[in-house]
């Protein structure tokens, strides 16, 4: 059996639990035994109490403590899931995408992560129809099916998100140029292959998917909006296709491949 050792788990209660009496006891006897006056060392007169006092008081008094931070701990992080979360297709949400994403491309700044990958807009395709034919709730079910599609098309190291609405944002950090094209055109494929059954029967979805391939220092900022703007020659181009760029510092997004 794994201890958990986080400040969510029970090992750490029992752990300082009993660390903590030892140290109590440790500085009962200490604090028995030591003369300030003279600077000598001297048993009390009642060694005992030293040992039962603390042994009483201190263990209710350390795991009540630490039961209480224990709990705040899980509130804590209940609330964190739930604040970056998106409510319907449990994906990130803007901001949490946004701020992990954020957060890599610093980590690139300090040159500790790879300086390559790629971010991706994602949009369903003639959506509102899908909502106008079928319904509101289906329409939600055919963003959770988009969304669940998307995420088990990408690694686990890959981070996915809902923008809001019907439009979803892939970052993929570490991957060679040349290995983008083919992610971003598996994503479409598999949403274009997914089951979405409405009223008995099954209805294909699409999605456009703009991207901007960076390999170097990049904002946050100026990729998205690199990406917006290929989601948009996408739509423009048909629809139900992927539209990709290189992201050149300083200089205008250069258009690539298809
Ligand atoms: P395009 O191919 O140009 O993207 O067309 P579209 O119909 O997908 O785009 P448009 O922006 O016209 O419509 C998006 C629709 O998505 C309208 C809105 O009601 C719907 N929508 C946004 N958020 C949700 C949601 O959470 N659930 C459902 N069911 N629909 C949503
Ligand atoms: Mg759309
Ligand atoms: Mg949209």
């Amino acid at each position: 059996m794994k201890l958990d050792w986080s400040a969510r788990g029970r090992a750490r209660i029992y752990a300082i639990t009993v660390l903590g009496t030892v140290t109590c006891i440790g500085f009962s006897f200490a604090f028995d035994s030591y003369s300030l006056a003279g600077g000598t060392w001297q048993w009390g007169s009642a060694p005992l109490n030293n040992l039962i006092i603390p042994l009483l008081l201190a263990p209710p008094l350390f795991y009540f403590l630490l039961s209480k931070m224990r709990q705040l701990s899980i509130a804590h992080h209940e609330l964190m899931t739930i604040a970056s979360t998106d409510s319907l297709t449990s994906l990130l949400n803007r901001r949490a995408f946004t701020e992990m994403v954020e957060g890599y491309l610093k980590l690139v700044d300090e040159a500790v992560a790879p300086k390559h990958g790629a971010l991706l807009v994602i949009d369903v395709d003639h959506f509102k129809a899908v909502n106008d034919r079928f319904g509101h709730d289906m329409g939600d079910e055919a963003l959770k099916l988009v969304a669940n599609t998307i995420s088990a098309t990408v690694r686990g190291t890959d981070l996915v998100g809902r923008f809001g609405g019907e439009e979803f944002c892939v970052f993929i950090p570490g991957q060679p140029a040349d290995r983008i094209p083919v992610i971003a055109e598996r994503i479409r494929s598999a949403v274009n292959n997914a089951a979405f059954i409405a009223g008995g029967q099954s209805h294909p979805l699409s999605v456009s998917v703009g991207g901007v391939i960076f390999d170097n220092r990049a904002p946050f900022s100026e990729l998205y909006r690199g990406a917006d703007e290929e989601l948009y020659n996408a739509k423009r181009n048909g629809r139900n296709r992927v539209e990709l760029c290189t992201y050149d510092r300083g200089a205008e997004m250069q258009q690539t491949l298809h």
